[in-house]
C-alpha cells in the first residue's frame, strides 16, 4: 500500500518500441488514478522526477508510462537503463486532463497527439472503449506510431512528416487544414507546445469554442 507522496514500485515488463522509446509497466501498489491523468516517475537513487502521463488504464492491476528518452535529459536515460526487477519513485497522480462521463455518450471527440503526447489517448480509449473518437497522431517516422494495433483503425491516423509510410503523409496540422472538424467536436490536444498553439488555431478558426479544447502541454 501507498505511503506519503512518493513510493517505490518495482519494474514488472518493459517493451521496447524504438531505439528511444519504451513502455515501463510496474506494479500499482494501490495507487489511484483516473484516465489522462499524470504522475511523477524518477530512477530510485535520484532526487530528481519528470511528470508522465499513465498510459495504462485504472482498470488495470499494473500501471504504464510510455517514455521518449531526451539525449542529454537528466531523467529518461537513467530511466532507459532500468530493467525488470529494478524500482522507481512514483507520486499521487494528479491533472484535470479528463474525459467527462457524463458529457461522453453520443459526443464526437478529437484527440490529437505529438510523439509520446499519445499517452492519455491511449488510457482514455481503453477506459472508455464505446466513445466516437478520431486519433491523429503526428509523428516523424511511420516506426513511431507507437502500439499502433491498440487502436481501431477507421479512427487512428498517423500522420508522419518525414517518411510517406503513416495514413496521412503530413503534420496533424496539414491534415486538419485538408480534414475539418464538426465545430461540436470535444477537442483534446497533448504533446509540444508548439503542436498546441498551431492545432488550437486551426481548431477556433474552424468555429470549435475555446471551451471545448482542452490541453496538456509536455514541453
Ligand atoms: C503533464 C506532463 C506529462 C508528460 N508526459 C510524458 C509522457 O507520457 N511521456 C514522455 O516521454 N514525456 C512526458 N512528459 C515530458 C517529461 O516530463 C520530461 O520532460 C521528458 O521525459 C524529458 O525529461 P528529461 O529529464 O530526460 O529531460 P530534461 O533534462 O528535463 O530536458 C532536456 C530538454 O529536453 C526537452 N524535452 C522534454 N521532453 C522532450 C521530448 N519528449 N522531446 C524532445 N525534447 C524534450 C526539454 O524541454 C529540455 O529542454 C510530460 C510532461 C508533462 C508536463
Amino acid at each position: 500500500m501507498r505511503k506519503g507522496s512518493f513510493n517505490l514500485h518495482t519494474i514488472i515488463d518493459k517493451r521496447v518500441l524504438t531505439d528511444s522509446t519504451f513502455v515501463l509497466r510496474m506494479a500499482r501498489n494501490g495507487l489511484k488514478f483516473s484516465a489522462g491523468q499524470h504522475i511523477q516517475v524518477g530512477p530510485p537513487n535520484g532526487i530528481h522526477t519528470r511528470e508522465y502521463s499513465v498510459y495504462s488504464t485504472p482498470k488495470d492491476d499494473f500501471i504504464e508510462i510510455l517514455v521518449r528518452e531526451v539525449e542529454d535529459g537528466l531523467v529518461t536515460p537513467a530511466l532507459k537503463k532500468l530493467d525488470v526487477d529494478d524500482g522507481v519513485v512514483i507520486n499521487d497522480a494528479v491533472g484535470y486532463f479528463s474525459i467527462d462521463k457524463e458529457v461522453a455518450p453520443g459526443r464526437r471527440f478529437l484527440f490529437v497527439a505529438s510523439g509520446t503526447g499519445i499517452s492519455p489517448f491511449h488510457s482514455f480509449v481503453k477506459t472508455y472503449p464505446e466513445i466516437d473518437y478520431t486519433l491523429l497522431h503526428g509523428v516523424r517516422w511511420a516506426e513511431e506510431a507507437y502500439e499502433r494495433d491498440e487502436y481501431n483503425p477507421n479512427r487512428y491516423v498517423a500522420c508522419t512528416s518525414r517518411d510517406h509510410k503513416g495514413d496521412f503523409h503530413g503534420r496533424v496540422t496539414d491534415y486538419l487544414a485538408k480534414n475539418p472538424v464538426n465545430p461540436d467536436t470535444l477537442c483534446y490536444l497533448c504533446g509540444n507546445c508548439d503542436m498546441i498553439y498551431d492545432v488550437f488555431d486551426i481548431l477556433e478558426k474552424q468555429g470549435v469554442k475555446s471551451t471545448n479544447i482542452f490541453t496538456e502541454v509536455y514541453f
